[in-house]
């Protein structure tokens, strides 16, 4: 099923995430029902509060073709990134925050734990887009937007924009 997608400025996306402590089919559920969300979006990554729900839960799908590298579906739950290396700026757009592009700095290189949808123990080493994309949904998780990646002025110009387009 195809949830809505939540839009800044909707507090729900500025909340910290609670970790998620029994993985059953309501879960799996969600996890279907947002790669659907995601594709039909064509996003390469969605976490679970845009869709509506404060739970540390996300999903990717990105198709790297700098690495000619094709990572399929993952669904990670309780994500947590280990290790970083370097650094890498990035162009990133977001679902929730149409309309705007950032550029952001992220790190080049991650590693990261996460409970897959059987709750079973995984670890991941991603880099490129990949990388950058888990830091983004991750981000989501704690309640950070790509907004808060901008300078404070490039922000107040958005935000002022933001509020004038809603009037
Ligand atoms: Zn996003």
């Amino acid at each position: 099923m195809i949830r809505k997608i939540i839009t800044h400025p909707d507090s729900i996306l500025t909340k910290v995430s609670e970790p998620v402590s029994e993985i059953n089919d309501d879960i799996r559920q969600l996890l279907e029902d947002m790669a659907e969300t995601m594709r039909a979006n064509t996003g390469v990554g969605l976490a679970a509060p845009q869709v509506g729900l404060n739970i540390r839960v996300v999903v990717l799908d990105v198709d790297d073709e700098a690495e000619s590298k094709k990572f399929g579906l993952i669904k990670m739950i309780n994500p947590r990134i280990v290790a970083r290396e370097e650094e890498i700026h990035f162009e990133e757009g977001c679902l929730s925050v149409p309309n705007l592009r950032v550029t952001t700095s992220r790190s080049a290189r991650i590693c990261v734990c996460f409970l897959d949808e059987n709750g079973k123990s995984r670890e991941l080493t991603a880099e490129g887009l990949l990388a950058v994309a888990i830091q983004h949904e991750i981000d989501h998780l704690d309640g950070k937007l790509i907004i808060d990646h901008l300078s404070r002025l490039k922000r107040d110009l958005f935000l002022k924009k933001q509020k004038k387009s809603a009037n």
